[in-house]
């Protein structure tokens, strides 16, 4: 049975999630003083670099000829991994990626697991599948053990509680660290390296109890088959060394074909991502080194809708994505709803193109909403370090929704459409509703603006003002002057040139 989790069972569709966001003060300040701090440093340390849009550019390419030769690379990257000793296993969804990993797990009578934050291992709901194996998956980033002691979902690919403030962190921590592991200290304040010191005393514990690790990679170098892990806190080396067993799961998505090319990309990802120059931990390993780290090594190769993206040639730049969430620092529409509202573990701009893609359009209504979950501003396609056209791409998913909901009874927007397409069509029939326009225009207009019109119209000035249209139109005006030739301001229409001096 095919299996997509890309997005969180049960939410709400983006307008209805994205109204409650909105009504959340504390949690639009948190997401805007988060995001604005970070946008802010990436500007400038992407200024610095002369040559940034020439990296850009390598990066899309790069990326572009991956995708472009994807069965070479992929045969490429299975021979290198079991070169050096890794067990390669291929994953065409989500339920085939976690069976897996369960089964390792399992063959190895571990009832725990570390992980080192992976965006590939949320998408498939991994922590749900162990979790029903009995088998406990305990976060190691500091901000995905946020997330996960406090029973939430992530709401950012880079920092997954970035609609948490620094005093709701230590409640969480004092409230839920002791019941499941090295409990905070009573006296524990809100101040971010007291945090973090709890945060490493907890997980100090599980690292090196773990037998296992479980992690993703943000490159994976084909010529040799070395993973590569970029982040901040130093968690990701010590559940990448410390276990006897390691399983990364892995998006078919990131290859590079060379170590040569992690040179443009460990340049463009720091900067993009947190505003730093260069990553604190890079941390790269190829199969099983004797005597050194892990000494089991299986890397997951996920499918999980990927070769369905890969097919739509507008939507395939989507899988140059690095994950370095610039996109959705700079988003407007981000900055007021928050993650949570895009109802996926992608969310922002990024998550509008790429759930659809992943889990195919037309089939729920959640998923369907979220390519209209944008103003199209163009602020991602501008920061965005591999290129990527994202108001393209919207747009030609918008279009592909409408499409798969053809035929049957019309929605209310296709019902408008036909209507508007039947009106403008006849020059009778729109002068008669331009009349009409001017007079609704004189009836709820208030200074220029429309704010409320009465249902069914209601649904689009629910959430924004409607200019409101002229008292005459341009036809109007164009039949009382004669094309301006008669004086405008005058009902009596006397001829003046124009252009003739008052
Ligand atoms: S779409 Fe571009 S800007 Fe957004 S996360 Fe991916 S690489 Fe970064």
């Amino acid at each position: 049975m095919m299996s997509k989790t890309a997005t969180f069972i049960g939410m709400p569709p983006f307008p209805i999630a994205a109204k409650k966001a909105l009504a959340d003060s504390q949690l639009r300040g948190n997401i805007r003083n988060a995001t604005h701090t970070i946008r802010t440093k990436r500007a400038r340390v992407c200024a610095e670099l002369d040559d940034f849009e020439q990296l850009r550019q390598a990066g899309a390419d790069i990326k572009d000829d991956v995708l472009r030769n994807l069965g070479r690379y992929l045969e490429q990257v299975e021979e290198s991994l079991t070169a050096a000793g890794a067990t390669v296993h291929w994953a065409r969804d989500a339920a085939e990626a976690n069976q897996i990993v369960v089964d390792i797990a399992r063959r190895h009578r571990v009832d725990e697991v570390v992980k080192v934050k992976s965006m590939a291992t949320q998408e498939i709901e991994l922590n749900t599948a162990l979790e029903a194996a009995g088998i406990a998956a305990w976060e190691t980033d500091l901000a995905e053990l946020i997330v996960q002691l406090g029973n939430d979902l992530p709401s950012h690919i880079l920092v997954p509680a970035i609609h948490r403030n620094r005093s709701e962190v230590r409640e969480i921590f004092l409230r839920e660290m002791g019941k499941v592991g090295m409990p905070a200290e009573a006296d524990l304040s809100d101040e971010p390296a007291e945090l973090a010191g709890a945060a490493r005393r907890h997980l100090r514990e599980k690292f090196l109890r773990a037998k296992v690790a479980v992690s993703g990679a943000n490159f994976l170098v084909a010529e040799t088959g070395t993973l590569v892990v970029v982040e901040s806190e130093g968690n990701g080396r010590m559940c990448l060394t410390l276990p006897e067993v390691l399983i990364s799961v892995v998006g078919i998505e990131k290859i590079v074909p060379a170590w040569t090319d992690l040179e443009v990309f460990l340049q463009l990802l720091p900067r993009s991502a947190t505003g730093e120059r260069m990553n604190p931990y890079t941390s790269t390993w190829t199969g099983v080194a004797p005597g050194d780290g892990p000494q089991e090594v299986h890397v997951v190769l996920l499918d999980n809708g990927r070769t369905q993206v890969l097919a739509d040639q507008v939507g395939r730049q989507a899988l140059r994505c690095i994950r370095c969430s610039a996109c959705i620092n700079v988003c407007p529409v981000y900055e007021r709803t928050g993650g949570h509202a895009y109802g996926s573990v992608y969310p922002g701009p990024i998550g509008a193109i790429l759930t659809p893609m992943l889990r195919g359009v037309g089939l729920d209504e959640q998923t369907d909403a979220l390519p209209f979950a944008s103003s199209l501003c163009g602020a991602c396609y501008e920061v965005c370090p591999v290129l990527i056209n994202i108001p393209e791409v919207l747009v030609h998913l918008r279009e592909k929704v409408v499409d798969s909901h053809r035929g049957g009874v019309p929605g209310a927007l296709q019902a408008a459409m036909t209507g508007a397409s039947w009106t403008l069509a006849g020059s009778r029939r729109l002068a008669m509703l331009q009349r009409f326009a001017g007079l609704s225009g004189r009836m709820f207009g208030r200074r220029g603006l429309i704010g409320r019109m009465p249902a069914p119209l209601s649904r689009w000035t629910d959430a924004r003002d409607l200019p409101a249209p002229p008292r005459e139109s341009f036809r109007g005006w164009w039949a009382r002057t004669d094309g301006g030739r008669r004086d405008a301001a005058s009902p009596s229409g006397n001829t003046r040139n124009i252009g003739d001096k008052e």
